[in-house]
């Protein structure tokens, strides 16, 4: 059942929807459609099922079409780049739009692209009471998340940020683009021998690989023999399931486990705001996003 159920959806209704492929799964049209109906606002969110190859063709048609604005999800964060009239700082550095809004000028749609996901991230961290300012952090991962992950990290001002990845040159490509300034961050291996050396000198580790995401539930990047630092708080991005085996491990270490549908909460708040300019209704998002657990 849609927040739109019950309501009539008419000529006033401000359209906006999920670019991804596939996306029948997403969370995002809960999320937003009940951030809706809470403000009594008379928009409504769509999953928007767009093949690989054709991100040019949305972009056009959320324009053509009269849309407010989009999410973008894979394989198409990078791909609509190409096509926006204009993008954000953080589009630039991070390579991906997650948020799209269409602006009139002059009376002719533009397209603009925005990525959420690193203040998302950094607001999350907030909502566990964690500082990013002056934290030592260990970030597994170097694909899309990874990157807006470390990005926040350094826009909020961590004193040191490791990126361990399997395959470690990747993290060293991620590391060489955004460490411009930052001499406290530095790349390496997702092994344990390293994990360890590396863990042992931080306060807060931040999964941003697939690991643990469902249907692969069971698995975890922190391997069973290495010991947990209690101090260390541990941040998990995957959402499904909601408690992963890496959050048990830290909570059975009497650390601070905290997962990751507060990063989707917020990035897609802040994708909200840039649509409609109101004040994003945090509590029906997260009962949205909670809701299927
Ligand atoms: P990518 O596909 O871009 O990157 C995947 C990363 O996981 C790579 O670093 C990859 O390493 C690593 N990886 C995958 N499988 C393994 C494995 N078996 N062993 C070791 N490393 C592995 O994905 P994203 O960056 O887009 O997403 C990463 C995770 O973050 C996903 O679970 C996603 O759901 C979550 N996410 C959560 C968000 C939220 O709001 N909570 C927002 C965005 C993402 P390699 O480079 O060696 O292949």
């Amino acid at each position: 059942m849609t927040a739109h159920a019950g309501r009539a959806i008419g000529a006033r209704t401000r359209l906006v929807g999920l670019i991804g492929w596939p996306v029948a799964h997403s969370r995002s049209p809960a999320i937003h459609n009940a951030a809706f109906a809470a403000l009594g606002l008379d928009w409504c969110y769509v999953p928007l099922p767009v093949p690989p190859g054709l991100a040019g063709a949305a972009v056009a048609g959320l324009a053509a079409l009269g849309l407010a604005g989009a999410n973008v999800t894979v394989p198409h964060k990078q791909a609509v780049l190409p096509y926006l009239i204009g993008r954000s700082d953080e589009v630039g550095v991070l390579g991906a739009a997650n948020t799209l809004v269409v602006r009139d000028e002059a009376g002719q749609p533009a397209v603009y692209g925005h990525n959420t996901d690193h203040a998302g991230f950094v607001r999350a961290l907030a909502d566990a009471g964690i500082d990013a300012a002056g934290c030592r952090a260990v970030v597994l991962g170097a694909g899309g998340a990874a990157r807006a992950v470390v990005y926040g990290l350094l826009q909020a001002g961590a004193a040191a940020v490791s990126v361990l990845n399997r395959s470690p040159e990747r993290a060293e490509a991620l590391v060489a683009e955004l460490g411009g300034g930052h001499d406290s961050l530095t790349a390496g291996p997702l092994e344990a021998g390293f994990l360890g050396r590396q863990a042992d000198q931080a306060d807060l580790l931040i999964n941003a690989t697939t690991i643990g995401m469902e249907p692969a539930a069971g698995a975890s990047p922190w391997p069973d023999e290495l010991p947990l630092p209690r101090r260390m708080a541990v941040f998990d991005l995957v959402y499904q399931p909601r408690r992963t085996r890496l959050l048990a491990q830290a909570e059975a270490a009497g650390a601070l486990a905290v997962g990751g549908l507060g990063m989707l909460v917020h990035q897609a708040a802040l994708a909200f705001e840039l649509w409609t300019g109101e004040r994003a209704p945090l509590e029906a998002m997260w009962q949205a996003a909670a809701a299927d657990e």
